[in-house]
């Protein structure tokens, strides 16, 4: 059961013919880490796999990257690599010439990568790869659904000892600081992001940290995550309280609870992602905090933080085994405080895992 499996590259190639596409031209992103394995620098030289529907993959590389590469893709790709000062493009050229009609370009490449190889392949519509990588990558292998168990136990374990580092009269960043510390010794790479937000911060789902005190009695909502060394990513989010909390505080929490737990209970194969939207939404809203949960209830992770399925009102698609994604509903008042409670769950045969499987309760520092 291996996670870089070889077949995704045949996949690829399958699904793109399906697509009408003859070709998909992918730079650095989690796209090219889930079809090669490798986890190439995004950089203004040319790093791109060519991958034809109807032939083998080439990537080519800038010369100094070349031993990277080979390090990560091994023989299941061929390399090319060009020199400092001569025209990468000239390679993709002579891969496709004008056989290729329409070509499928990673959501990422950067613009100036775009437009030269639009001068580059003059005849080739262009479309998006996405359209076509996404319906892969959506449905996680029982490997990568064991991939995202172990970052999920990473970060839990991080949340575990919020009380060494949570305390009145630290600041976020000092916080965050020690948080960012916890989650690389918790096995993870690298670190994504470190949400510390007390009191009023609270209030903006995506705060990140600040120079403020955190004093006794503010509710802190912690929001952290990690890529482990496979590059499959974790995100978890709690809310703390130093102290008891206020009691309009603890009132909302307790919906908020509820609520994150009906959404988790509502994920099984066939159901749409926006009902599960809806299961969080319905009771936060029947309690008077409709306006003050102001984003969607969750979003895909893998390779991405961020990756489809969303779960969104408008999402009509329905959740299939292998779909991980998260729940964290919240609620925000704007000037006084906030809360989120977030867990990434998967969409199993019968039902749902959570892969986060520490407590929600609001924790009382
Ligand atoms: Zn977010
Ligand atoms: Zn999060
Ligand atoms: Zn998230």
């Amino acid at each position: 059961m291996e996670l870089y499996s070889t077949d995704r590259l045949a996949a690829a190639r399958r699904a793109a013919a399906d697509a009408g596409l003859d070709a998909l031209l992918i730079g650095p992103s989690a796209d090219l880490r889930y079809l090669t394995a490798y986890d190439a620098h995004a950089l203004e030289r040319l790093t791109l796999l060519v991958l034809p529907a109807d032939g083998d993959a080439t990537l080519i590389v800038p010369r100094l990257e070349r031993p990277a590469a080979e390090a990560a893709v091994g023989d299941a790709v061929r390399l090319v690599d060009h020199e400092d000062g001569t025209d990468p493009y000239a390679i993709v050229q002579d891969l496709l010439g004008d056989r290729a009609k329409t070509v499928g370009l990673g959501d990422r490449l950067w613009a100036e990568q775009v437009l030269a190889l639009r001068d580059a392949l003059p005849d080739a519509r262009q479309a998006l790869a996405g359209a076509v990588l996404r319906g892969l990558r959506l449905r996680k292998s029982p490997a990568e659904v064991e991939a995202l168990r172990r970052a999920g136990r990473a970060i839990d374990a991080v949340h575990e000892r919020m009380g060494q580092w949570l305390r009145p009269g630290r600041t976020e960043a000092e916080v965050a600081a020690d948080i960012a510390a916890g989650i690389r010794e918790a096995g993870h790479a690298t670190v994504e992001f470190t949400i510390v937000a007390a009191g009023p911060n609270g209030a903006s789902p995506h705060h990140g940290v600040s120079d403020r005190v955190i004093a006794a009695g503010e509710p802190v909502v912690v929001d952290i995550g990690g890529k482990m060394p496979d590059g499959y990513c974790s995100d978890s989010t709690r809310t703390y309280c130093i102290g008891e909390p206020p009691a309009d505080f603890a009132a909302y929490y307790a919906v908020l609870h509820e609520a994150q737990r009906a959404a988790v209970a509502a994920v099984r194969p066939g159901v749409s992602a926006e009902s599960v939207d809806a299961a969080a939404r319905d009771l936060i809203a029947a309690a008077g905090y409709g306006a003050q949960f102001l984003h969607r209830t969750g979003h895909g992770i893998g390779l991405d933080g961020h990756e489809d399925p969303y779960i969104v009102a408008g999402n009509a698609a329905p959740l299939e085994p292998g779909m991980a994604f998260s729940v964290e509903p919240g609620i925000y008042l704007a000037g006084r405080h906030g809360a989120r409670i977030e867990d990434i769950v998967v969409c199993t045969d019968d039902g749902v895992e959570r892969l986060n499987t520490i407590d929600t309760e609001l924790v009382i520092l």
